[in-house]
């Protein structure tokens, strides 16, 4: 073989080598760009597959309503506890109550009805059956705390089904974040209200009325403008993962 031909081989040789290589090297970019595409585009569907969970919490009636029941505890000839100024819980929860349902009311995926709107009396086991028969997707008891130790402050939260917890901790989180009052936590608890309700249901014990501070912030109007804002932003947190 000729010194030339020889040569000429060496470069031919050296130029399909190097086709081989970029098509390698496109083939595996090709290949690599096709799986980030198909990462990015499972995601959502991951996300779909997780997010809408429990069926109570959808929508009513095909409306994009969620239902919320609001409940001042007590009223009319039950009026709760005597704070330590002697004001009654009934007249507190049903000025707080006021306050969330004006709340919600401005956010229009939201239906908000009250148990009672001024101070009348509705029996403990109406108020449950008010929530089944709208069929609400949240039933929100409000109260204020007593104690015959005056030095016991604090906010806590009560709920007694399991689905209940996670509206339970979503609206207790605002509410000690708003409140400022010692964080009681959320505890179970079988009380009718909470037992009979066949939805998500949460009792608040914003604060102690019978502690002269709590009572004192939890009679001002500023602070129950902030608490209502606190309650209305826990219950759309917790829609807001539907
Ligand atoms: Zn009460």
């Amino acid at each position: 073989m000729k010194r030339s031909s020889r040569k000429q081989l060496q470069n031919r040789r050296a130029i399909w080598m190097s086709i081989i290589v970029l098509t390698g090297m496109v083939w595996s970019l090709y290949k690599l760009s096709a799986s980030l595409t198909l990462a990015s585009a499972s995601l959502p569907l991951t996300e779909l597959a997780v997010s809408p969970g429990k069926n109570h919490a959808a929508p009513q009636n095909g409306t994009s309503r969620y239902k919320i029941l609001i409940d001042p505890g007590h009223g009319g000839k039950d009026p709760g506890a005597a704070g330590a100024s002697g004001k009654q819980e009934k007249a507190y929860t049903l000025a707080l109550s006021k306050k969330v349902f004006d709340q919600l009311r401005q956010d229009p995926v939201f239906e908000v009805v009250m148990t009672r709107t001024d101070d009348t009396f509705v029996e403990l086991e109406g108020r449950a059956q008010i929530a089944n028969e709208l069929d609400a997707d949240a039933f929100i008891s409000i109260h204020g705390n007593t104690y015959k130790d005056p030095d016991v402050s604090g906010t806590e939260t009560f709920y007694y089904a399991d689905d209940s917890f996670v509206l339970a901790q979503k609206v207790h989180e605002q509410l000690v974040k708003s409140t400022g009052f010692k964080d009681r936590g959320v505890k179970k608890e079988g009380w009718k209200v909470l037992r009979d309700s066949k939805h998500p249901a949460v009792f608040l014990e914003v604060g102690y009325l019978t502690n002269r501070n709590n009572e004192t912030d939890m009679l001002s109007e500023a602070h129950q403008i902030r608490t209502a804002q606190a309650i209305a932003n826990g219950i759309k947190n917790y829609f807001a993962r539907f």
